[in-house]
């Protein structure tokens, strides 16, 4: 795990999104859970032997942000977007499996030690938020403020957290830092708003969904990549360029890796990606 600030540390060399632990006066907030279940204990058990575990805050409701959400059931709520009750604990239908089966497949090939740890799918606790919101909320625990703000773009349900004593905010999947965004759910008019707004904040570090910590001018860039897809996309379609023709040709692929353990959907990435700038642009 990686110390970012003071009282914050991320981990960002695994499989699945970052997720993040903030040490407050009064006990420990963590930010997104593991998809590895290794890596998952390690950070709790990290964080128990400091206090207790006070709330869990879901930055949106894809699997890789919210598998690990099980072992949190009983300890402390769990807190995200209102929206995100609609699609939690759901994975793509073109996946064609159930979303335990799914999990329990990435943890045999990529985490087999942590195997014996993962619960049968009858026992299994989806656990999803208890306490949701819209727009806004803030949560005051001892000497830090938690600013969740709805970030939507990635997902309807997005939200970022800014921790302003630390200067530093985990943002989601609405950034993907040097590796291969996922624009599957994605409303790029509400990304480029909420990149925006990111960028008002003052922060020193951003945590991303995926890839390393990075500083605020790395919102350009990713404003940027999407940008350039839309691009590529509507000089096929100007070409006159079916949906399918597009999809064919036209791919990212080489341009980064996709984040750790997941460069088996690279051609389904850059064919959905294809697809929602397509659609966005004969709206
Ligand atoms: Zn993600």
């Amino acid at each position: 795990m990686e110390q970012i600030t003071k009282n914050v540390y991320a981990e960002t060399k695994i499989r699945g999104c970052n997720p993040g632990i903030v040490f407050t006066s009064e006990g420990a907030v963590f930010i997104d859970t593991a998809q590895w279940v290794t890596k998952l204990l390690e950070m709790r058990n990290f964080a128990m032997k400091r206090g207790p575990i006070k709330y869990l805050i879901n930055t949106e409701s894809h699997i890789d942000h919210i598998f690990g959400n099980h072992w949190f059931a009983g300890e402390c709520p769990a807190i995200g977007h209102e929206k995100l009750h609609e699609t939690f604990w759901k994975i793509p239908d073109s996946f064609n499996m159930t979303t335990y089966d799914y999990s329990l497949d990435i943890i045999r090939r990529q985490d087999p030690e942590g195997l014996p740890f993962m619960p049968k799918a009858e026992e299994y606790i989806i656990n999803p938020p208890t306490i949701t919101f819209n727009n806004k909320m803030i949560i005051h625990l001892g000497d830090h403020t938690f600013k969740l703000y709805y970030t939507p773009g990635h997902s309807d349900a997005n939200i970022s957290v800014y921790i302003p004593e630390e200067k530093i905010a985990f943002v989601g999947d609405t950034v993907f830092a040097y590796c291969q965004t996922w624009l599957h759910t994605c409303d790029p008019d509400a990304l480029f708003s909420s990149l925006r707004f990111l960028n008002t904040l003052d922060v020193d570090f951003i945590v991303p969904g995926h890839g390393p910590v990075v500083t605020k001018d790395y919102l350009y860039e990713q404003a940027a990549v999407v940008y350039e897809w839309l691009q590529s996309v509507g000089h096929g379609m100007a070409k006159g360029w079916s949906r399918e023709e597009c999809m064919d040709r036209i791919s990212f692929a080489d341009r980064c890796p996709v984040d750790i353990g997941q460069e088996e959907v690279m051609d389904y990435i850059q064919r959905a990606n294809v697809g929602v700038c397509y659609d966005y642009l004969s709206k």
